[in-house]
């Protein structure tokens, strides 16, 4: 907090030196150490610091959007101190923006190492078939992994566009239209980088489930990821109490609703309240698989949905308080199964139409029809899961909840014979990718039996051998 003559002028940025780059000892007033071993991620070292009475010098303010000047008096370039903190908050969402590229970064090598081995990997087949068939196959693995693979197009493509949005929003953070960004990108960001850890988190898991035993090698490399991606789900605001900050947003904006306009949202994330009261008055007219997990629907529903998902948190809220709850009990009362579903789908919903905007106009035909089947298989399979308040809201019929099911599992079919080609356009070369199991040449089996076979000691006896075998020659202690 920025305290100036009494005043509290709220959260700024200063640039705070820690060590003396002559010695490399903290400064005095300064106390900073190692927070020691993680489960994850030890190539960055976190630590502890204080400060007891530590002077900075006025130069060291990071002073774009408020400062004070030599004499302490506040200055700012926005008048209205609302505008200034939404145009901060914008800035400070850049950890949480490139966490999603680090989320996506990681599923992104899981995925390409499952997809490969379960593309090697045999196990039984068809009866009367002489021929092993491979694990990718089989539905069950498909539906584990392919999903997956759409989810990481979606990310990929998505957090792309968001760190650029990022960037140009932290430049132009003064212009007009700044303060507004700023908040919208909060907003986002608090609730898509928990969306994109979680995805990651159990994306990774899958792929390491998915490549069996082999998946359980350290050398395979899934582990590793799992590990490192597993702090994205809680630095940078732990990802069940960010959700709030989304769902906060979207609750003061809902009484708003018939006055916000495009000032209001930028980047579009709120276009769903448009002719809102109409919206929530449809249902779902599909009367196939084909035609619940076509695009067009998908973006449909989760238009719908989430509008019903923050009128339905509202609606508890406000009835939580006229019980006499206060509003930070209320809001509390009204996460599970409310504010949290309504973040989620929310981000959701966001990143499904910005990979469909992006699908849409590839050039190439037969690249746009796979990216739009990935679009229709990423979009049908998370909705899947909100399939109780689609039916709860009367949108969906339960005959419907089944087809959407039917229609996920065709598209993962459909999508099966491509997945190679798509995995290998995500790939990193093999040293990046650093896996026994994921090598561009399929290998699978001569890289597991190098690494075993030349793994230091794994050909020689036990350094205790000799307890084992002149066990009789053991001589007990005179104690
Ligand atoms: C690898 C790593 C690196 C980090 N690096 C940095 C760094 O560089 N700089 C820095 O400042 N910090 C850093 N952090 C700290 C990190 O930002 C915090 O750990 C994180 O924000 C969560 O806060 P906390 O640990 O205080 O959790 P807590 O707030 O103690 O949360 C504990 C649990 O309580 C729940 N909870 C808390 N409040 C509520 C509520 N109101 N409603 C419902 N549930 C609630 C949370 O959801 C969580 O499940 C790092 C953490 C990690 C793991």
């Amino acid at each position: 907090m920025l305290i100036s003559k009494g005043k509290n002028h709220g959260l700024h940025m200063f640039v705070v030196p820690i060590r003396d780059p002559k010695t490399l000892k903290p400064y005095p007033g300064v106390i900073v150490g190692d927070l020691g071993e993680k489960i994850g991620i030890n190539g960055v070292d976190n630590g502890f610091v204080m400060f007891n009475k530590y002077y900075l010098p006025r130069e060291n303010q990071l002073d774009k959007l408020g400062g004070v000047d030599e004499n302490g008096d506040y200055e700012t370039p926005f008048k209205d101190p609302k505008k200034r903190f939404g145009a901060s908050l914008g800035i400070l969402s850049g950890g949480r923006v490139h966490i999603t590229t680090i989320s996506t970064n990681y599923l992104q090598k899981a995925i390409v190492i499952a997809i490969r081995y379960s593309a090697i990997r045999k196990q039984f087949g068809p009866e009367n078939s002489i021929e092993e068939i491979p694990v990718l196959e089989y539905q069950q693995q498909q539906i584990r992994l392919l999903p997956y693979l759409a989810a990481t197009y979606a990310m990929r493509i998505f957090c792309n566009w968001f760190s650029a949005s990022h960037v140009t929003m932290s430049i132009n953070s003064v212009d007009d239209d700044g303060p507004a960004r700023g908040i919208e990108l909060h907003a986002l960001s608090s609730c898509i980088k928990p969306l994109f850890g979680w995805t990651a988190r159990d994306g990774i898991q899958n792929c390491r489930e998915a490549c069996g035993g082999h998946g359980y090698l350290k050398a395979a490399a899934i582990g590793e990821l799992r590990n490192d991606n597993d702090a994205n789900c809680t630095y940078e605001g732990e990802n069940s109490l960010l959700l709030q900050q989304t769902s906060n947003w979207l609750l003061g904006i809902w009484p708003k609703r018939y006055e916000t306009g495009i000032a209001d949202t930028p980047y579009g994330s709120i276009d769903f309240l448009k002719n809102v009261d109409q919206l929530l008055n449809e249902k779902c007219v599909a009367n196939m698989p084909e035609e619940l997990t076509n695009h067009i629907t998908l973006i449909k529903t989760y238009k719908w949905l989430t509008a019903y998902i923050l009128k339905m948190t509202y609606e508890k809220v406000t009835r939580l308080k006229a019980e006499g709850k206060d509003n930070f009990q209320a809001k509390n009362d009204s996460q599970s199964y409310n504010a949290v579903s309504l973040a989620i789908i929310y981000a959701e919903n966001f990143v499904l139409n910005h990979f469909y905007q992006t699908a849409i106009k590839f050039e190439d035909a037969a690249c746009r029809g796979v990216l739009l089947d990935l679009v229709s298989l990423y979009g049908a399979w998370m909705l899947e899961r909100h399939l109780s308040s689609l039916y709860m809201g009367g949108y969906m019929s339960g005959e419907m909840g089944w087809w959407l099911r039917e229609g996920v599992l065709k598209l993962c079919a459909r999508i099966t014979p491509q997945a190679i080609a798509l995995v290998d356009t995500l790939a990193p070369p093999d040293w990046c990718l650093n896996s026994v199991l994921g090598t561009a040449d399929g290998q699978v089996y001569k890289n597991i039996q190098e690494h075993v076979m030349t793994y230091p000691g794994a050909m020689s006896r036990p350094t205790w051998w000799r307890d084992v075998v002149f066990w009789q020659t053991y001589v007990p202690s005179k104690l």
